[in-house]
């Protein structure tokens, strides 16, 4: 009976064991399936895409169509593309860098963009000074180029200007100067974006003894820099009032061969329009355009001296005009009607134009200052043009009137990575109320701190990593004696 309790038992207690097993192994094998499917359904970790350079944690004031700021923001870099604009922390949960630049409590905003200049003049900064415009060319400027430029002074001139421009924020120039070939390689050398002008002009001129040489120059300068990344080589007649006819048609036509920028002066000044009108019977503009050399190819300078007319001339024909308000106020030049030109639709950006005694120094942030602040004054109007309009003017402006907008001008994915860091931290950046108010009227190039062209960190805590500062400004002080000697030195 013990017997048969224990075997009853015995068999009662192998089948419960059995069945818990069974059991536990089915529940085992259903929580795994389960895990398995939820794993497989669950989204995989991302993984995060690398880039060369990621901007993180500044104000990131885009000046896209919808002028778009990101308090918090991010640059992601890719080459000399930005591949991601937007929020830090969506940014940086997508991708990786190996290079980082921290801009907590800093802006971040496209580079500048200097729509018109002559950046070897540096080198004659403030030679003469308090004269018209013609005084000034006849009597001073155009001797002294004739004495003293060679491709020694373009080169060490162009490496100054670029020197300032960058510390200034300045990302993309145009330029008209002469050995623009020699500008070329200084300007790609200190990593800047350039639309170089090899100037043609009816006199002798350093670089040139004839308008036959000057052609010929201006081809070959074309050919050399075709494709190139950085520098586009344009074709760069003065003015209306040192060419003839033919030299500008000629000029037009091949620029337009080459598919090349044609930079030229138009307006500049009372004179220039009461000479057209008296010799032509046409307004600058129109004699252009009677010229058929309006054009989207045509970056036109100044344009101080134009009608409502010429300004529809202007947009229709979709040239680019350049706005130099200290040029424009230190020659007495006069005001360009900038609110009726923004308001024709004008592709209109802002320039500093040289440094000779037209403005004497290449800083786009005074120009912006200076441009509202011109506009407002001589039109008895605080909102003639306002401060975001200025800053527009100096970035995405520029671009539109270089015909260059879906490659610079604006923080947005595809374009080229141009951009600047302003720092916030000086006594005349705090407190900040109004963010473009405080970029126009309140910050100075002194403020810019880092500057990133084509991918590139050119400047980085207001270090410029692509040219050598103190040997530069020491050869800069040397051709001051040169220059001085040679205007006091008799002609030969
Ligand atoms: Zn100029």
């Amino acid at each position: 009976m013990r017997i048969a309790m224990n075997s009853g038992f015995l068999r009662w207690r192998f089948l419960f064991r059995f069945s818990s097993r069974v059991l536990c192994l089915v529940v085992f094998s259903l929580c795994s399936i389960t895990a398995a499917a939820q794993t497989a359904r669950r989204p995989k970790a991302l993984k995060k895409e690398s880039v060369d350079l990621l901007v993180t944690g500044g104000t990131v004031v885009t000046m896209n169509a919808r002028f778009r700021v990101f308090d918090d923001g991010a640059v992601a870099i890719r080459g000399d593309k930005i591949v991601a604009v937007g929020p830090s922390n969506e940014v940086a949960a997508r991708y990786t860098a190996a290079r980082r630049i921290l801009a907590g409590g800093k802006l971040v905003l496209p580079g500048l963009i200097n729509t018109h200049g002559h950046a070897p003049m540096v080198l004659l900064r403030g030679i003469a000074n308090d004269l018209t415009l013609q005084d000034w060319l006849e009597k001073y400027i155009f001797p002294a180029e004739a004495r003293n430029v060679t491709e020694e002074f373009v080169i060490w001139g162009t490496r100054l200007a670029a020197l300032e421009m960058i510390r200034g924020g300045t990302t993309t120039y145009v330029d008209m100067y002469y050995f623009e070939d020699a500008i070329a390689r200084e300007t790609k050398a200190a990593g800047m974006r350039g639309i170089l002008g090899q100037t043609i002009i009816d006199f002798p001129v350093p670089d040139a003894k004839t308008p036959a040489d000057a052609f010929a120059r201006t081809e070959e300068f074309l050919k050399r820099w075709k494709g190139d990344p950085l520098i586009r080589p344009a074709v760069a007649p003065h003015s209306i009032y040192t060419e003839s006819k033919e030299t500008l048609q000629s000029a037009a036509h091949l620029a337009r061969r080459h598919k090349a920028p044609l930079l030229i002066h138009v307006a500049e000044t009372m004179r220039e329009l009461d000479d057209s009108l008296a010799k032509h019977g046409m307004t600058p503009v129109a004699y252009l355009d009677s010229l058929g050399l309006l054009g989207p190819d045509m970056l036109a300078a100044h344009c101080v001296w134009v009608n409502d007319a010429d300004i529809a001339l202007l947009v229709k024909n979709q040239v680019g005009c350049a706005h130099n308000p200290s040029s424009n106020m230190l020659l007495a030049s006069g005001v360009a009607p900038v609110p009726a030109m923004l308001k024709a639709g004008l592709r209109l950006g802002l320039g500093t134009d040289g440094a000779a005694g037209s403005n004497n120094d290449l800083e786009l942030m005074e120009e912006m200052d200076l441009a509202a602040k011109l506009q407002k004054v001589s039109r008895m109007d605080p909102q003639a043009l306002e401060a975001r309009q200025s800053l527009a003017m100096a970035t995405i402006g520029g671009a539109r009137a270089l015909h260059m907008e879906s490659e610079i001008g604006s923080l947005e994915v595809g374009k080229k990575a141009d951009l600047i860091v302003l720092s916030l931290n000086a006594p005349h950046a705090v407190p900040m109320y109004d963010l473009y108010a405080q970029i126009v009227y309140s910050l100075k190039s002194s403020d810019v701190q880092t500057v990133v062209i084509g991918g590139k960190v050119v400047m980085h805590d207001r270090q410029v990593l692509t040219l050598n500062e103190s040997e530069i400004l020491a050869r800069a002080r040397e051709y001051r004696i040169q220059v001085k000697h040679s205007l006091t030195a008799p002609t030969k």
